[in-house]
């Protein structure tokens, strides 16, 4: 069988670790060239020739600060100059600065909705000028179960994540006409740096909330978006797909 994504482009946000590294693995291992784009311009670099080494695949690695709409745009017109074209964006690029709302400083709430879905606004608006134009692509943002569920001590990051799921959903009734697919994945809790933070404590009671009694690998997570972005799922779009353990049903 051919790979599923030969001649396709990729660009990953946060693609130097975790989930986007898992990411970025998945759509090379299926023939995607992909550029790996992080904050963290060593990371990156290292990443894309450990993908490259293990799938043969072309990877690039690019630095870019999400935060900043500048360098959003940047992202995405380097990919077009060096590779022609995009056909996949994965906006996975997230943070989180967890508090109470009483204790929520202004620069916690600003910081965390910049990078989290400003971020997403900028990468899809570029990235959409260029897919419009070529009558295909795929948007995939990476939201979370907290989006949808909410979590004390997380309104900066779960109003950021419900916003990625209404933003993907809107973007996805103007780009329809253009072929043009826009999907959020929402995982919930997935064993990488930013849950291994969590105490023991939190994590027992986090795993009571879970039908499948564990946390989640990157690695499935990263299968859902692979498929979102295969011809497998030529017809879905605005829609989310939950990657949970079963601890949120809709
Ligand atoms: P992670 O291990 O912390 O990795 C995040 C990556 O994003 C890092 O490589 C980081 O670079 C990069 N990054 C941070 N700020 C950036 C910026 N301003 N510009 C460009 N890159 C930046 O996180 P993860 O667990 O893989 O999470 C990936 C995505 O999944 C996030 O959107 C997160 O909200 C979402 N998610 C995670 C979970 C979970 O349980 N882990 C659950 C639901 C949703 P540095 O190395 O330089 O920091």
């Amino acid at each position: 069988m051919d790979a599923m994504l030969k001649d396709q482009v990729a660009v990953v946000t946060g693609g130097a670790r975790g989930i986007g590294r898992c990411i970025s693995q998945a759509l090379a291992a299926q023939g995607a060239t992909v550029v790996v784009a992080d904050l963290n311009a060593e990371g990156a670099q290292a990443t894309a020739n450990e993908i490259a080494a293990a799938t043969g695949a072309r990877v690039e690695a690019m630095g870019c600060d999400v935060s900043n709409v500048e360098s959003c745009n940047k992202l995405i017109d380097d990919t077009v100059a060096k590779l022609g074209k995009i056909d996949i964006l994965v906006n996975n690029a997230g943070i989180t600065r967890d508090k109470l709302l009483a204790r929520m400083a202004p620069e916690d709430w600003d910081l965390v909705l910049k990078i989290n879905l400003t971020s997403v606004y900028a990468c899809s608006k570029a990235a959409s000028r260029y897919m419009a134009k070529q009558r295909s692509g795929r948007i995939i943002s990476i939201a979370s179960v907290v989006g949808v569920v909410g979590n004390a001590g997380q309104c900066n990051y779960s109003a950021s994540k419900a916003g990625i799921i209404g933003f993907s959903k809107s973007l996805a009734r103007e780009l329809g006409g253009r072929g043009v697919t826009v999907n959020a994945v929402a995982p919930g809790f997935i064993q990488t740096a930013m849950t291994d933070v969590l105490s023991a404590e939190v994590k027992e009671a986090l795993l009571k909330q879970v039908p499948l009694g564990r946390l989640g690998q990157p690695e499935e997570v990263a299968d859902a978006v692979l498929f979102l972005a295969s011809p497998m799922a030529t017809y879905i779009t605005g829609q989310v797909l939950n990657i949970n353990g079963g601890m949120a049903m809709q």
